[in-house]
């Protein structure tokens, strides 16, 4: 019998089958000693020199990235040398070894130790990050004391699915992907370094299984789904078989469809169907690009604010101009921050709430925190001054919020112009329509935008009332509910109605098995992430709007989601059942 883990988050898609490889970062020895007065020049010249050498070997391995893969990846490293010239860091080191008098690998054991344990108690995805840069520099750091050469994922000459607790963004980096199929980490996220990484380097892998790599030993065979999500260790041969054939269809299907990257995105009777990105960071513009994304429908500004410190104007504005002139002429939606519910960030502090998705979330935080506030509607319209740029708000429940948040970016506009600052003075500003209210009151929301955002993921949890991240009720959380549908129709016909524009940016826009309904119900702005784009391509080439509508027109008749989903269900069965997987 196979065991199937299914916990983890695919963050780079594939699938891999081969023998399991478990890397155990070997353990550091840290020898621990005093040292006489006359010895402290001695020590503290060894430091220096495994500081330098530290720095040049990080350095090297910028270099070697920096040619191979993007610019933005080698930036990564150049924070490894921040952290490395970190007077916490270094200077604390020096001092120790001066006044305790003892060794140096003792004292930046304990120092880094006193850092790691401060920063996990803290549960924030980027600040975990941190602590595997800090651990990255304490493992050079004391290696290169010892004058010990570091195992090196490079020196791995066979094939292996690599299974460790976690990967270090150098370790990631070093890593030859002729030999390493895929890799598996009990620990990190989606915004990790190393996830980043591994979608840069096109290697598969599946993070945050918790124990997984207790779970496999050396040898196990494995099956990497970094398509679902799912590691299948020790399969059966029917598994086996399935899984090669699921992989040469799937590695067909992506030859195929990356045909599709310049083909125009429209339907059979020529109605075109638009297709932007969705993304969380500036890096990952390459891989909506590489997929024929139509610009960029969300850029989710709050993740530049998982920082170490607030992000000030000048650092938002050169992110986002970074995008910005990266996709011009092709439009770039920047939404303000969205901070609150599940993202939870350091740097601006938000009142723990008792119902964090019905708290002081999104617009609502933005209109409390005037001062953050107007440092990214700065941020933002002076980097429309280099491209197509959108503004939109998120989380709109009434009138009055988007009428104070539109007049507080004319009090930006009006600060900048008496600078001199240029910006683009027709910004399309819209809303994101995410919140039932809003659906209710998009006649008079209308009135004040340029354009509609639908943000599915919210609308459907506050239509069903159901929080979108809890488990035990997640069989309530349905698109297909008959309800959904009618919100959806209803933002439809009132953006026909005061024409303006409209897209749909929630997850339900990028999964394939919606196309049809979306475009029926008058969709033809779809907002998605990579992982589907040339899939939904394709079915929009293979479909006519007339019979979209037939078929959603059948769906609004039906009065129970099962029926809907069964009817969902069998037409992708039928017409699409060579390109979804
Ligand atoms: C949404 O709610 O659908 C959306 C796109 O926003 P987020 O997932 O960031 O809340
Ligand atoms: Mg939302």
């Amino acid at each position: 019998m196979s065991k199937i883990i299914t916990n983890g988050t695919s963050v780079s898609p594939g699938i891999k089958i081969g023998k399991a490889y478990v890397y155990k970062n070997s353990r550091l020895i840290i020898p621990k000693y005093t040292i006489k007065p006359e010895e402290i020049d001695s020590e503290l010249l060894r430091f220096k020199k495994a500081v330098e050498k530290t720095k040049e070997e990080i350095m090297d391995i910028q270099k070697q990235i920096s040619t191979g893969l993007s610019k933005d990846l080698s930036d990564i490293f150049s924070s490894h040398i921040l952290v490395l010239e970190d007077p916490m860091i270094v200077e604390k080191t020096k001092n120790q070894i001066y006044e305790k008098k003892r060794n140096a690998e003792w004292i930046i054991n304990d120092i880094s130790a006193d850092l790691i344990k401060g920063l996990s108690s803290i549960e924030d995805e980027y600040l975990r990050e941190k602590i595997a840069d800090i651990s990255d520099i304490h493992r050079r750091l004391i290696s290169n004391l010892q004058k010990i050469e570091i195992q090196s994922l490079a020196d791995i000459q066979n094939e292996v699915i690599l299974f460790c607790t976690d990967l270090t963004p150098s370790e990631t980096a070093m890593m030859n992907k002729n030999f390493i199929l895929a890799f598996v980490t009990d620990r990190g996220g989606r915004t990790s370094h190393t996830s980043i990484m591994a979608r840069a380097m096109e290697i598969p892998a599946i993070v945050g299984t918790v124990d997984g790599s207790s779970q496999v030993k050396d040898g196990d065979l494995v099956i990497v789904d970094a398509i679902h999500g799912q590691i299948i260790i020790d399969p059966t041969d029917t598994e086996i078989d399935e899984y090669i054939k699921y992989q040469e269809d799937f590695l067909q299907l992506e030859l195929e469809l990356a045909k599709l990257t310049n083909l125009p995105s429209q339907t059979l009777d020529f109605e075109d169907i638009f297709i932007y990105g969705n993304i969380e960071i500036p890096e990952e513009t390459k891989v909506i690009k590489e997929h024929g994304g139509q610009g960029i429908g969300l850029y989710r500004s709050e993740y530049l604010f998982m920082n170490k410190s607030l992000p000030d104007e000048e650092f938002q504005f050169n992110e986002y101009r970074k995008v910005i002139e990266g996709f011009k002429p092709l439009p770039v939606t920047i939404r303000t921050i969205d901070v609150g519910g599940d993202k939870v960030s350091t740097t601006v502090k938000t009142t723990p709430e008792r119902n964090p998705f019905l708290g002081c979330r999104a617009i609502r935080f933005s209109l409390q925190n005037r001062d953050i506030f107007r440092t990214q509607l700065r941020a933002i319209l002076r980097a429309s001054h280099y491209g197509n740029t959108k503004l939109m708000f998120p989380m709109i429940t009434t009138a009055e919020e988007l009428i104070t948040a539109k007049s507080l970016t004319r009090d930006a506009m009006a600060e900048l112009k008496k600078e001199g600052k240029p910006f683009d003075e027709n910004i399309q500003i819209g809303a994101m329509i995410e919140v039932p209210s809003a659906v209710i009151v998009a006649d008079i929301l209308a009135k004040h935008v340029d354009f509609f955002s639908v943000g599915t993921n919210d609308l459907v949890q506050y239509i069903l009332a159901v929080d979108r991240i809890s488990e035990s009720i997640s069989y309530l959380y349905n698109p297909l509910n008959i309800s959904v549908l009618r919100f959806l129709k209803r933002i439809v016909d009132v953006s026909r109605e005061f024409n303006i524009d409209l897209s749909i940016c929630g997850e339900m826009a990028g999964e394939p098995q919606f196309t049809m309904l979306l475009i029926g119900l008058g969709f033809r702005h779809f907002s998605m992430g990579p992982a589907f784009m040339y899939q939904i391509k394709k079915i929009i080439r293979s479909i006519t709007v007339k019979e979209c509508r037939e078929f959603v027109d059948h769906l609004l008749t039906l009065e129970f989601t099962n029926e809907i989903e069964e009817t969902v269900r069998s037409m992708c069965k039928n017409k699409f059942k060579e390109i979804l997987f």
